[in-house]
């Protein structure tokens, strides 16, 4: 017999040293799968922390807690990852939204707060995060999204129904994905992959789409052909964002200023990194 109590004291540890993760950590996560596999939350979980789990839960929890153990992100394991206050549905061929992109949606909705309408333009939406996000808080916007990855882009589709947002998807690289009359833009936005080739975090990350997260020997090869191709994509006036690495901020300031743009700016995330960088179409 297990009951979530024991669960959490012995898996906790076993996990910790699993991963290397610290105590906190590790007891979120297995209170995470253990909720999930009871379908239960967490205030839950405290009240009956002394009752016996259910065979068939306590199978579910064992494979999950297995995955978990092998280095598998809890967010494939369950499926889904809240961005936004929203859950979005996850598989291996989507990035999992990360808090960081949170903060390029941020400064997104601050550039059209200030427009009365726009017509906006996520590159490699992935599992559609951003482009579904600005939908939902800004529906008066016309709203595309791009991605190679037609596997991804089914994801995309789907978290956009289940969500309600309104987005138009293209399935294609950058801007070659566009239809020939997609017209021009307001606002450009990207999280795009960043991480140089023969960087060893690439390595970690076993279980991640690696077209999603490799770019080139210095990791701005895609942020190259986006700062390029916004200049015949953007309305006078218009904005580019761009997510970045944590060392990539001057490269691409210098990027955007080379390539015309103007108000070049970087923005930091909450772990200080420069992390978000952007500039507006000149008129
Ligand atoms: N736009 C998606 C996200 O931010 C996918 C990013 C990517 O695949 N590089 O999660």
């Amino acid at each position: 017999m297990s009951t979530p109590s024991q669960c959490l004291q012995r898996d906790t540890q076993r996990l910790c040293q699993a991963l290397q993760l610290d105590v906190a950590e590790s007891r979120l996560e297995v209170r995470v799968l253990l909720g999930h596999a009871l379908g239960v939350g967490r205030a839950w979980l405290i009240a009956h922390e002394h009752d016996e789990i259910p065979d068939i839960a306590l199978a579910a929890y064992g494979k999950m807690l297995d995955r978990r153990m092998a280095g598998e992100p809890v967010a494939y394991i369950l499926g889904e990852k809240e961005f936004f206050g929203r859950r979005f549905i996850v598989t291996p061929d989507v990035l999992i939204p990360r808090p960081e992109t949170e903060l390029l949606v941020e400064l997104a909705l601050g550039k059209l707060a200030s427009m009365r309408t726009a017509r906006i333009l996520d590159l490699g939406t992935g599992s559609g995060c951003i482009a579904i996000t600005l939908a939902l808080a800004r529906p008066d916007c016309e709203i595309i999204a791009t991605d190679q990855s037609a596997a991804a882009l089914a994801i995309a589709r789907e978290n956009a129904t289940q969500l309600g947002a309104k987005v138009i998807f293209h399935q294609g690289n950058w801007y070659h994905a566009l239809p020939q009359d997609a017209g021009k833009f307001d606002l450009i936005l990207s999280n795009p992959p960043y991480i140089a080739r023969d960087d060893a975090h690439l390595d970690a990350l076993t279980h991640e789409p690696h077209t999603a997260l490799a770019a080139g020997a210095d990791g701005l090869d895609d942020i190259r052909k986006i700062v390029q191709g916004a200049k015949t994509h953007l309305n006078p006036g218009g904005w580019l964002l761009s997510e970045h690495g944590w060392d990539q901020a001057e490269a691409c300031r210098e990027l955007l200023e080379q390539a015309g743009f103007t108000k070049v700016q970087t923005e930091t995330d909450l772990a200080g990194h420069g992390r978000i960088s952007f500039g507006c179409q000149s008129g």
